[in-house]
């Protein structure tokens, strides 16, 4: 598998349970390395840029509120197979149905508020990263 970047956030829920540690360590463990990060809240027009893919689904309106709605923790994470390990670690999009032990099961709070992002392929990698990471010069792990 390739070294490869994605981009993770903590969603506005889970930082606001204060349970930054137990996400880190998770990070760590699975051998990623945060190599650039920022804690910011997003606006409504930035989080609808960063979800334009859904931006026809129902819950569009809703998602881009929650995203909004409180400060956020965006990262880029480095390392082996970085895209499909974050996503393993978060577990499935509803922490309900999310298997015991990952992010989302632990910490997530409904389908909507789960609590994390992870990029979906290396193309999506790189277009959040130059989104909400813009003009930055990221040094490798
Ligand atoms: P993932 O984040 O696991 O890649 P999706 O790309 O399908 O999932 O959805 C993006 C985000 O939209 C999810 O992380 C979640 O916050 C929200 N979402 C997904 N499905 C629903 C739904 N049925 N109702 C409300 N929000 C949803
Ligand atoms: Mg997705």
């Amino acid at each position: 598998m390739a070294r490869e970047r994605t981009l993770a956030m903590i969603k506005p829920d889970v930082v606001k349970k204060n349970v930054l540690g137990p996400v880190f360590t998770a990070i760590e463990e699975a051998g990623l390395r945060p190599v650039a990060l920022r804690r910011t809240q997003l606006s409504k027009s930035q989080a609808e840029g960063f979800y334009a893919v859904h931006r026809q689904r129902p819950f569009f309106g809703e998602l881009t509120e929650f995203m909004s709605s409180g400060p956020a923790v965006l990262m880029v994470l480095e390392g082996e197979d970085a895209i499909g390990r974050w996503r393993e670690l978060l577990g499935a999009t509803n922490p309900a149905e999310a298997v015991d032990g990952t992010l989302r099961k632990r910490f997530g709070t409904n389908i909507q508020c789960n609590g994390f992002h992870g990029s979906d392929a290396p193309e999506t990698a790189a277009f959040e990263i130059g989104y909400l990471f813009p003009g930055m010069d990221i040094v490798p792990a």
